[in-house]
C-alpha cells in the first residue's frame, strides 16, 4: 500500500466523527434512580426500568440534562429549547426493552463549532493544494510555520442511555466471534449518556486525533464524565470515505469502530485511507459497511454491513412527554462552566508569558492546571516561568509530587542554587515523600556557588592552565567554551554554578 502522504496528495479524505460519553461523574442512572458506577459486582445495581420490565416508567434524569446543555454551550452550540425523547429498536441482549431510548431529529445541541490548532508535523499531513482550491470553500490559512486553525462543525449532541455491557469468554480479543459463553452485566445499561457527532470536516488522521483529545479536555474541565477511552467512558467511530481531489461529489464511506485510544483512531484512520485509496486505484468499489480496527494486526476487517437508519423505526417514546428547557434552566447550566481550556491557555500567555505550547499542555487537562496553579500560590515572582518550566518538562515523570515541592524546585532553580539536572535529582528524591527540596539540596551539598567572588579564582586558574583552549575560542572556535566551563565545574568540585561559570568566562575572553 502507499503512505498517507502519497495518498493525502491525489486524494481528499473525508472524515466526520460520533463520539460517545458517558456522564460518570452523576450519581444515578438516565431513567431510573440505580446507582451510576461500573464499579460493583455484575447486575447488583438494577431496577424494573433500566431491566425494560412490562409497565415500569422512565423518569429523565434532571442533572444529565443540565450536563448535555453544558457541552452544547462549550461547544459553541445551538441550545434547542424544545425536543423530545425517541425509541430506537432493536434486538440484542444488551437491552432488555429491545429499544434504546435517544433523541430524534432535534436534540438538546444542535450546530456547534471547535477550532482546532494544528501544528508540527500534524500540520504537514494536510497536503499544501488545500490551501490554493481557490473557491474559499476548502482554503486555511496558514502560519508561517504551517500550522493553522481548522474550525471543525458540530451536527449535534443528543442524549440517550447506554446499553448493558457484554463479554465475550474465549474468544480472539474478548470478540464474539469464536467466543464460547458471553456474558451481561446490566449495571451499565441506562447509564446516561451523550453523543456528539460532527460534520464531515476532518480531512487528516490527526486533525481527528487533536479533536478527540480537545473533546476530551473541554469534557473533562466541564466536570461531567472521566473521558476514560481506555475504560470506554469516551469511545468514539470514525466515517471515512475518500474523493479525488477538486471533487465535490462525496464518495462512500466506511465506519470504524473498536477506537479506544488516540494512537488507535490516527492509525485506524491511516489504515482506511490508504485500503481505501488502493481499492480506488485498483478500479474497486468502496462498500457502505463497519469495519474493526485490530491494533495488534494494525488493519481495518470488516464487521457488518450497514443497516440503514430506518431499520431502528424511530418513534416518539409515548412514555417521556417532550420538553421544553426554559431560559432559567440553559442560565443555570452557563453559571455552572468554568474557564475553559483555550480561555485559560490564553490566559497563562498573557499573565505569566508562557509559550502557546506549554500554556496548552498545563491549560489541557484540569488536574494540571490545578497542580500548576496550586504551585504558583506564593512562588516569588522570578520562579513564575519556572515553576511552568519544571511542570511541562520535569514533573510528568514524576507521579507523587506536590505543589509546594515544585514551587520549591523553581525557586532553587530561579535564584540559580541548582542545576536542570540537579533539579531531576531532587524531584526524584522528594517525589511520593513529605521531603522539602530545599533540604535535600542542603543534605546532599548540592548548593551551587552564585557568588562570583568565589568562583573567579578558578576561572582565572582554569584560564591559565588552558592556553590552547583560549587560543582556539580567539580563532573563532566559540564551542570551546563549553569545555572551559567543564573544566571550571571539575575544579570546583561540581560546587560552581554552569551559568555564573559561563557567563564569567565570557568576560574574561572579551566575548
Ligand atoms: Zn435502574
Amino acid at each position: 500500500m502507499k503512505r498517507l502522504a502519497e495518498v493525502l496528495g491525489d486524494w481528499e479524505a473525508v472524515i466526520g466523527l460520533e463520539v460517545h460519553t458517558e456522564l460518570t461523574t452523576l450519581e444515578t442512572k438516565m431513567f431510573c434512580n440505580c446507582k451510576n458506577t461500573h464499579d460493583d459486582p455484575p447486575n447488583t445495581n438494577v431496577c424494573p426500568v433500566c431491566l425494560g420490565m412490562p409497565g415500569a416508567l422512565p423518569v429523565p434524569n434532571r442533572a444529565a440534562i443540565q450536563s448535555i446543555v453544558m457541552a452544547g454551550l462549550a461547544t459553541n452550540c445551538q441550545i434547542m429549547r424544545h425536543s423530545m425523547f425517541y425509541r430506537k429498536h432493536y434486538f440484542y441482549p444488551d437491552m432488555a426493552k429491545n429499544f434504546q431510548t435517544t433523541q430524534g431529529p432535534v436534540a438538546f445541541c444542535m450546530h456547534g463549532r471547535l477550532d482546532l490548532e494544528v501544528s508540527g508535523g500534524g500540520a504537514a499531513e494536510r497536503p499544501a493544494w488545500e490551501d490554493v482550491a481557490g473557491d474559499g470553500t476548502t482554503a486555511i490559512a496558514r502560519e508561517k510555520d504551517g500550522s493553522y486553525v481548522v474550525p471543525i462543525r458540530i451536527l449535534r449532541i443528543h442524549m440517550e442511555e447506554d446499553a448493558a455491557k457484554m463479554v465475550h469468554v474465549g474468544g480472539e480479543e474478548g470478540r464474539i466471534t469464536a467466543a464460547t459463553e458471553s456474558l451481561i452485566d446490566y449495571n451499565r445499561c441506562g447509564t446516561p449518556l451523550i453523543e456528539l457527532v460532527t460534520e464531515p470536516d476532518l480531512r487528516t488522521p490527526e486533525e481527528a486525533r487533536l479533536f478527540m483529545e480537545k473533546l476530551q479536555q473541554t469534557f473533562k474541565t466541564l466536570g461531567i464524565s472521566d473521558c476514560s477511552l481506555e475504560n470506554g467512558s469516551m469511545r468514539c467511530d470514525g466515517n471515512i470515505s475518500l474523493r479525488r481531489r477538486g471533487e465535490t461529489r462525496l464518495g462512500t464511506k466506511t465506519e470504524m469502530k473498536n477506537i479506544n485510544s488516540f494512537k488507535s483512531l490516527h492509525d485506524a484512520l491511516e489504515y482506511e485511507i490508504c485500503r481505501q485509496a488502493e481499492v480506488l486505484e485498483e478500479g474497486g468499489i468502496i462498500y457502505q459497511e463497519t469495519r474493526h480496527w485490530e491494533p495488534s494486526r494494525r488493519r481495518t476487517v470488516v464487521m457488518r454491513v450497514k443497516e440503514t437508519a430506518d431499520d431502528y423505526r424511530l418513534f416518539p417514546d409515548p412514555d417521556l412527554a417532550p420538553f421544553d428547557l426554559t431560559d432559567d434552566f440553559i442560565e443555570e447550566a452557563r453559571e455552572k462552566i468554568p474557564e475553559l481550556p483555550d480561555a485559560k491557555r490564553d490566559r497563562y500567555m498573557r499573565d505569566y508569558g508562557l509559550k502557546q505550547a506549554d500554556a496548552a499542555q498545563l491549560a489541557g487537562d484540569p488536574k494540571v492546571a490545578t497542580f500548576f496553579e496550586e504551585s504558583l500560590a506564593g512562588a516569588p515572582a522570578k520562579a513564575v516561568s519556572t515553576v511552568a518550566n519544571v511542570m511541562v518538562n520535569l514533573a510528568p515523570s514524576f507521579d507523587a509530587l506536590a505543589p509546594a515541592q515544585v514551587r520549591g524546585i523553581a525557586s532553587l532553580l530561579a535564584e540559580d542554587a541548582i542545576t536542570f539536572a540537579q533539579a531531576r535529582e531532587v524531584l526524584e528524591a522528594v517525589n511520593g515523600t513529605d521531603a522539602d527540596p530545599e533540604s535535600v539540596v542542603d543534605e546532599r551539598g548540592m548548593r551551587q556557588v552564585t557568588d562570583a567572588g568565589a568562583l573567579e579564582p578558578i576561572v582565572d586558574e582554569v584560564l591559565a592552565r588552558c592556553a590552547d583552549q583560549v587560543q582556539q575560542y580567539r580563532d573563532g572556535n566559540k564551542k570551546v567554551v563549553g569545555y572551559l566551563v567543564g573544566q571550571c565545574m571539575k575544579a570546583s568540585k561540581g560546587s560552581g554554578n554552569p551559568k555564573l561559570f559561563n557567563k564569567l568566562l565570557a568576560e574574561r575572553l572579551g566575548a
